[in-house]
């Protein structure tokens, strides 16, 4: 078992589902790497590729191309009986629903007792000692003879949780585990996490549509159509394996008047991920500000890359925004009179009554994907 280096790795990452005729690219190239004792968190629009991305890690799919190595096992090379064992020891998984992980009809004590028991792994002392231990981190431990029904929604997420720890694997995923509850519910359920990811070093992926969920962990990683994008990280000041502040990586938040990070204090970085082909995804309001769509103009100056709409965009059809033409074409029939010409002169003209400023307002805004 490799114990040493990210705990995983995910390159190029591609996910094609094929349904009927269509197929749907939910993860096109996507890379990620999460070091051993992280707390992460993953957010992205509603089909970005998230939970295609959590359940490839959890081993309840299998990716179409690409690599996701896992504690050092390649998930796209283990045989079924492998991807078994994988589920039961080495990874936990929550949901958003907590009842997928509990069997209503058990109390709390029997649903952690079971999948230890399935996973033959330990002696019946070594599991009462475990699932005490267990359920005294998440606090239920007086509530370990309710069944189901009498815990609250949080109590069920936190029996969930130590459902998914209770073959003690060393990756726990959890896919918007506070999308059903409160604002304080889902603070109790994020602090249970802090505390695990504390107490056992237990790496943790979780996703999630919540903004102040980005406060709590490590790391936050922005998806974007199939593909990792940005990234923002926390650090605290002078906590052991944080490097020192530099000119270049100056904090955004949370400095002193002096503008120097102060021990213990908060800072947060954002970053623009870039994939192993030099691509990077520009934040979306910053092309839309400049209107920069299509194509941009690269140069190297003192300080960085600068990107500039590109000049020229009159010249013609070399210019034009493939997704603007390719839009044009979506819904209509193919038919004689429906050339790519005609499709581009349709596009610049748009623009240019767009440029005119009589542009008509329930036209779609301008695709800012870089
Ligand atoms: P997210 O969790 O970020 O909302 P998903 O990973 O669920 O996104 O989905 C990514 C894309 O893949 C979406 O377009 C979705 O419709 C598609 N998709 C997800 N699961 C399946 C599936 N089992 N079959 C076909 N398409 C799927
Ligand atoms: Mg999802």
């Amino acid at each position: 078992m490799a114990s040493n280096g990210p705990l995983i790795l995910c390159d190029n990452l591609v996910k094609i589902y094929k349904v009927q005729d269509l197929e749907v690219v939910a993860l096109q190239g996507l890379d990620l790497v999460v070091e051993r004792g992280e707390f992460m968190g993953i957010v992205g629009p509603s089909g970005s590729g998230k939970s295609t991305l959590m359940n490839i890690l959890g081993g309840l799919d299998v990716p179409s191309a690409g690599k996701a190595i896992v504690d050092g096992q390649d998930l796209l090379k283990l045989s079924p009986a492998g991807l078994t064992r994988y589920r039961r020891h080495k990874v936990g998984f929550v949901w958003q629903q907590p009842s997928r992980n509990l069997i209503p009809y058990l109390n709390v004590q029997e649903n952690v007792d079971l999948p230890i028991i399935v996973g033959g792994g330990m002696s019946p002392s070594e599991r009462s000692a475990w699932t005490r231990e267990l359920l005294e981190a998440v606090g239920l431990y007086d509530r370990r003879h309710h069944t189901l029904h009498q815990l609250s929604g949080g109590e069920q997420q936190r029996t969930a949780i130590s459902v998914a720890l209770a073959n003690k694997p060393v990756l726990l995923l959890a896919d918007e585990p506070t999308g059903e509850v409160d604002t304080v519910t889902a603070q109790g359920i994020l602090d249970t996490l802090r505390h695990l990811n504390k107490t056992y070093q237990l790496t943790i992926v979780t996703v999630t549509h919540d903004p102040r969920v980005s406060d709590q962990v490590d790391r936050v990683v922005g998806i974007r159509d199939g593909k990792t994008s940005s990234e923002r990280v926390r650090r605290v000041q002078g906590e052991l394996g944080q490097p020192a502040e530099t000119d270049r990586d100056a904090p955004e938040q949370a400095a002193d008047s002096a503008g120097q990070p102060k021990q213990g204090q908060v800072t947060y970085h954002e970053y623009v991920v870039l994939d192993s082909a030099g691509r990077l995804q520009l934040p979306r309001e910053y092309l839309e500000e400049l209107g920069i769509s299509g194509r941009a103009q690269v140069e190297m100056t003192e300080k960085g890359i600068l990107v500039v709409p590109a000049r020229h965009q009159e010249l013609g059809a070399n210019n034009v925004n493939y997704a603007d033409v390719a839009e044009s074409w979506g819904p209509q029939k193919r038919s004689r009179g429906h050339n790519l010409g005609r499709r581009v002169k349709s596009v610049l003209g748009k623009r240019a009554a767009r440029r005119s400023g009589d542009e008509d307002r329930s036209e779609s805004a301008p695709k800012g994907r870089a």
